[in-house]
C-alpha cells in the first residue's frame, strides 16, 4: 500500500485571515485558511492529494491510461489529466452531455493536458459509470491498460490523502475545533474525519451526490451518526450560483484577496457563515477553512462574467 507518488510539496501553508474572520463574526485570531489550492500540480486543488494514492496504485498495476468521470467542469478530471501527463500516461475523461456547451475553465485545461474527452450523452450517475466502464473495455480490447480512477478520486485509498492533511493540520493549528470543507464526492471530508474525528470536521454539501452522509460514511470508520454535514447551500443544484455563495465569493475576495469558486469553496464559506450565524461555530473556537482550489471552475462558470459589472458600479 506504499505506492503513493508525490505530486505536491507538503505541507501546504496555513494563513491567518483576520479580516474575513471578523466579517464572519469570529474573533480576528480565530480563523486559518489551509491553502490546499496550492498543491502544485496542474493548477492545484484538493484532488492532488487523492491522486497521489490512486495514481500510485495505477502505476503499480502497470496502467498506461487513466480514465475518470465527472461534471464537464470537474476539477478532479482536470487534475487526473495533469497527473497522467506528469507520469507519462494517457488520459480519457468521460463527461455527461455533449460537446459545445462550454470550452472554458477546466475544459480548456483538459485539452492543454492532452486528455481525450468522451461525451456520454444524457446519463445519470450510474449511466456515467457504465460509460466509463465501456471506455475501459474498448481500451483493453485495443491493447491498452486502463486504470479507472473513481468519481472525484474518492475511494478509501484516495481518502488517505486527506487523512494526511488532517495530520498536517493538527501540527499547524494545535487544538483546532472545526475544519470547514466542501463536500462533493466525500473523500476529502472522510479523510479529515479519519484523522481529526467527526466532531472537528464540518462538511458543506454541494449537491454533487444524492446522499452526502452515505458518501462520506462509506469512506471512513467514524460513527456516521456523528458526522457534521450542512445541506443548506445546494440551492437549485450543483451548477447554480446561489445568492449566499455570491456573497461569500465577494466577502473572501474583498476581505482577504482570496478567490473562491462558485461550486465548492464558495459553498463551503457560505456554509461556514451560516454555521457561525446559527452558533454551531462560535467566536473563540479555532476554525480552519480548507481552501480546496477550483479557480478554473470560476472561469468555467456561466455566471462568472457577471462579476465584471460590479467593478463598473461603485455601489456594487
Ligand atoms: C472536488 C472538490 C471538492 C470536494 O471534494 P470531495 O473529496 O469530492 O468531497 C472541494 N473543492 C473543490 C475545489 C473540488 O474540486
Amino acid at each position: 500500500m506504499s505506492d503513493r507518488v508525490e505530486f505536491g510539496s507538503w505541507p501546504t501553508p496555513v494563513e491567518r485571515a483576520p479580516r474575513l474572520a471578523a466579517a464572519l463574526g469570529l474573533g480576528a485570531g480565530d480563523l486559518w485558511i489551509k491553502r490546499d489550492d496550492l498543491t502544485g500540480l496542474g493548477g492545484g486543488g484538493n484532488k492532488v492529494r487523492k491522486l497521489e494514492w490512486t495514481v500510485g496504485a495505477a502505476l503499480a498495476d502497470g496502467a498506461d491510461t487513466l480514465v475518470t468521470t465527472g461534471a464537464p467542469q470537474s476539477n478532479h478530471a482536470r487534475l487526473t489529466a495533469a497527473a497522467a501527463a506528469r507520469t507519462g500516461l494517457g488520459s480519457v475523461l468521460v463527461f455527461p452531455g455533449g460537446p459545445g456547451a462550454s470550452h472554458s475553465g477546466n475544459l480548456a485545461l483538459d485539452g492543454l493536458f492532452n486528455a481525450r474527452v468522451v461525451w456520454a450523452g444524457q446519463v445519470d450517475a450510474a449511466g456515467l459509470d457504465e460509460a466509463a466502464r465501456e471506455v475501459c473495455a474498448r481500451l483493453r480490447a485495443s491493447g491498452a491498460r486502463p486504470a479507472l480512477i473513481p468519481f472525484g478520486g474518492s475511494s478509501r485509498l484516495g481518502a488517505r490523502g486527506y487523512e494526511r492533511c488532517g495530520e498536517e493540520l493538527r501540527g499547524q493549528v494545535p487544538g483546532l475545533d472545526t475544519v470547514a470543507v466542501a463536500l462533493g464526492s466525500g473523500g476529502t471530508m472522510a479523510g479529515l474525519v479519519t484523522s481529526l474525528g467527526p466532531d472537528a470536521v464540518l462538511g458543506v454539501h454541494v449537491g454533487a451526490v444524492a446522499e452526502p452522509d452515505a458518501a462520506v460514511a462509506a469512506l471512513t470508520d467514524a460513527d456516521p451518526a456523528r458526522l457534521r454535514i450542512r445541506t443548506d447551500q445546494v440551492g437549485a443544484g450543483y451548477g447554480t450560483l446561489t445568492d449566499p455563495v455570491r456573497a461569500a465569493l465577494k466577502l473572501a475576495a474583498r476581505t482577504e484577496g482570496m478567490v473562491l469558486d462558485p461550486t465548492y469553496t464558495g459553498r463551503a464559506l457560505a456554509g461556514l457563515a451560516a454555521a457561525v450565524a446559527s452558533g454551531d461555530v462560535r467566536p473563540g473556537e479555532r476554525t480552519v477553512f480548507l481552501h480546496s482550489g477550483g479557480l478554473p471552475g470560476f472561469f468555467g462558470h456561466p455566471q462568472a462574467p457577471a462579476f465584471a459589472e460590479s467593478a463598473a458600479d461603485p455601489a456594487g
